[in-house]
């Protein structure tokens, strides 16, 4: 049986073989706790760890490699920066935050504010970005943090991180970006953007799962957070646990990968999902694009199918690996929270379809899933008016 075609890249990607090759020699031969000071094995896992610091430090434009921290993944990163700022801040201080964030920035913030936080959720415009107008509006004089994504992983919209950082230098407050999604995809350099802290993920970038970085500036402002992890005071004491160094090494590998090849892998990515959309258009009645045409990720498709529910359409497709929005919400009956902060209604919202075009992607998948999406379409319809299924006939 072949495998399903997979186009759901914002959910993982695979670990790319080069990213493999990088990483093996550290889970035996290498295998030292780069915290052991008084032999080998510890000071070559030591300079390895080292080495990737300052390569994920470049990537991002960081100043200095001591402003990486690594960590178990974006969710860690986004619930330290979170967290950690807050936590240093004043009692009741307050944070500003996007209704479409990922679920790694909104219960954290939730958690914040039944802990005595003040939270003000931003809405966002019906294209998925936030207006830095609102944001702007949304602070006082009591704002420690503001955090929102570079690019949304429903929607894929980009959002307006140099203005944000504008704003809140401006004002003396953090900015901080779950990136998770953007790393690779766009430029991003955390001096010119204004960002303070930034959250990343090595498995959405064809690194391993399991490990990630949080960018904690040092200079212009030094950033004041408290860990929420100790123990050995691992990472300037910031994370405490033993590094996991293949991962560390894997994430700096994949780092490193997006630096030489990332350009014209977009484009790649960009011209297989323009392809996708045009054969869904072309084939499918009653197709509408969520998110921007423009300022959104190169490989992101986020389409609605009137009157055809995602999940019904999902189930019926296995040769395809899609979802229709997040992880967490594709999997239970709750219409996108991100569709529904964009002001769609709870239809649109049940009908969207997240395709997710990848490094690995060809042009023959791409043409086959749109093929197979049109065919279980024009099937899901006829049985419809056949009055054999409820799902609703729409033009
Ligand atoms: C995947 C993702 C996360 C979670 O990252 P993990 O490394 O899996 O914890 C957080 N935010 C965004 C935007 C993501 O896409």
């Amino acid at each position: 049986m072949n495998r399903p075609i997979y186009l759901d890249a914002h959910a993982t990607t695979p670990v790319d073989p080069r990213v493999l090759e990088a990483m093996l020699p550290y889970f035996s031969d290498k295998f030292g706790n780069a915290a052991s000071k008084t032999h080998a094995y510890g000071w070559s896992a030591e300079a390895a760890v080292e080495l990737c610091r300052e390569v994920v430090a470049a990537a991002i434009g960081a100043w200095s490699p001591k402003e990486i921290v690594f960590t178990s993944g974006a969710t860690e990163s986004n619930n330290l920066a979170l967290r950690g700022v807050m936590e240093a801040a004043a009692p009741g201080s307050h944070l500003v935050t996007t209704a479409i964030e990922h679920h790694a920035v909104l219960d954290p913030a939730r958690h914040l504010e039944r802990l005595g936080y003040e939270v003000t959720f931003v809405p966002v415009e019906p294209n998925g970005i936030v207006d830095p107008i609102r944001v702007a509006a949304a602070m006082n004089a009591r704002t420690a943090l503001v955090s929102v994504m570079t690019a949304n992983n429903e929607v894929g919209t980009i959002q307006p991180i140099a203005e944000l950082g504008r704003i809140t230098r401006e004002r003396g407050v953090y900015l901080h970006t779950d990136a998770a999604q953007a790393i690779g995809r766009m430029a991003i350099d955390v001096d010119r953007m204004g960002i303070d802290l930034m959250s990343m993920s090595a498995h959405k970038i064809y690194g391993p799962k399991g490990v990630g970085a949080l960018y904690v500036r040092s200079r212009g402002p030094r950033v004041r957070m408290v860990a929420q992890m100790d123990g050995g005071g691992h990472e300037r004491g910031l994370r405490s646990g033993t590094s996991n160094v293949p991962g560390i090494v894997g994430l700096s590998k994949a780092c490193e990968l997006l630096s030489t090849e990332s350009r014209a892998e977009n484009e790649r990515m960009r011209v297989m999902r323009d392809r996708l959309y045009a054969a869904l258009l072309a084939s499918v009645e009653g197709v509408a694009l969520n998110g921007d045409p423009e300022r959104r990720l190169p490989g992101n498709l986020n389409v609605s199918i009137a009157g055809i529910p995602s999940d019904t359409l999902i189930g019926a497709l296995p040769e395809i690996a899609i979802s229709s929005g997040s992880a967490c919400t594709s999997a239970s009956l709750e219409p996108s929270y991100v569709l529904r902060a964009m002001g769609q209604s709870d239809e649109r919202a049940r009908s969207s379809l997240r395709f997710g075009v990848g490094r690995f992607t060809t042009d023959a998948q791409v043409e086959r899933a749109a093929e197979l999406v049109a065919a279980k379409v024009r099937e899901l319809r006829s049985a419809a008016d056949a009055g054999t299924l409820g799902v609703a006939r729409r033009g």
